[in-house]
């Protein structure tokens, strides 16, 4: 059956639409009209991409997104793999195993705008090959600096399915997939659960970079200098860790930079670098990437139980980008 579309006057208009509404709000139990939208809308989505390809990727993240059932993406600079502080070949393919998405970060990590075409051709060509040699699939690319320009991204696209730029803005569908949008993870934790209260309401796609998953203490009575990359014990709380950095101001006093990797340290503790000897007390933590991380995947999980957690590859298959054509 065949049934008429409402004729150009007003008359059967108002009808086809007044009728229904007067009907419905008689019923009384009618649920409200904002609260359901179109099953085909593309649901919200979040992704985390970790830049650099830190080994903290696998040794603090990665275990974080297990634990809320999560997967995430790394962006690896191949020049830096198995050097001090960054994943190694064999933890690249561990990170793929547990579902994380491996990206390139191009080979020595350039500001592409500066080179010519050939030069870039080389980077984003070079990389995916030497990624997929250690036996990951490769589909995506992240600009270092996040800089790109018309020139990068017609190269980009000759050899990824996406690739992701900076911006500070959501993507709302797919618009350009050689300039996926993303914000910078900052330390101000209620701004980042607004960015996701905000990606749930228009059900857009929010994707988060970020670097080293590291923390920063406030030491007080230093003794001695800690060395880069040596195990921090912390006592009587047992927790350790390893150290990076450390920043002396007068009057502030010492803060370092320093990756957790077991328990948890609790003012008071005293820190001993394992190889130096040196040692100080832990006064005030400044800020803790990983208790952050946590916080936030918590709040995404327990408040929009209808988000997606996913890759930025997993998310192109939920908004129909086509996929790379494989040989
Ligand atoms: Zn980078």
């Amino acid at each position: 059956m065949k049934t008429a579309r409402p004729g150009p006057d007003r008359f059967p208009i108002l009808l086809t639409w007044l009728l229904p509404a007067l009907l419905l709000a008689a019923c009384g139990a009618v649920p409200g009209p904002a609260a359901v939208l179109p099953a085909e809308a593309p649901p919200p989505l979040v992704s985390f991409v970790f830049d650099d390809g830190n080994d903290t990727d696998l040794l603090v993240a990665q275990p974080l997104f297990a634990a809320q059932g999560a997967v995430a993406s790394t962006a690896v600079t191949v020049d830096r793999i198995g050097t001090p502080e960054y994943l190694s070949a064999a933890q690249i393919r561990e990170l793929a195993g547990a579902g994380w998405e491996i990206m390139s970060h191009t080979v020595s990590h350039p500001r592409l705008t500066t080179l010519e075409p050939a030069a870039i051709d080389a980077e984003l060509a070079r990389s995916k090959q030497e990624l997929e040699a250690l036996g990951v699939p490769v589909a995506n690319l992240v600009y270092p600096y996040n800089g790109n320009d018309a020139v990068v991204r017609e190269i980009a696209g000759r050899h990824y399915r996406a690739a992701r730029g900076g911006g500070r803005d959501f993507n709302r569908g797919v618009a350009d997939r050689t300039l996926l949008k993303s914000f910078p993870l900052k330390h101000d934790s209620g701004a980042m659960e607004r960015l996701v209260d905000q990606a749930f309401a228009e059900r857009s796609w929010l994707i988060f970079y970020l670097h080293e998953v590291n923390a920063k203490l406030r030491l007080a009575a230093a003794r001695g200098e800690f060395l880069r990359g040596e195990t921090l014990r912390f006592t009587p709380s047992g927790a350790t860790g390893r150290f990076t950095v450390s920043h002396w101001f007068p009057l502030y006093g010492t803060s370092i930079y320093y990756v957790p990797l077991s328990g948890r340290p609790r003012p008071g503790d005293v820190v001993t670098g394992a190889v130096s000897g040196a040692t100080a007390k832990f006064d005030d933590v400044m800020y803790d990437k990983p208790a952050q991380l946590t916080r936030l995947l918590a709040y995404i999980r327990e408040r929009y139980p209808q988000m997606r957690i996913v890759t930025v590859d997993q998310g192109l298959d939920l908004l129909g980008v086509p996929a790379l054509a494989r040989p």
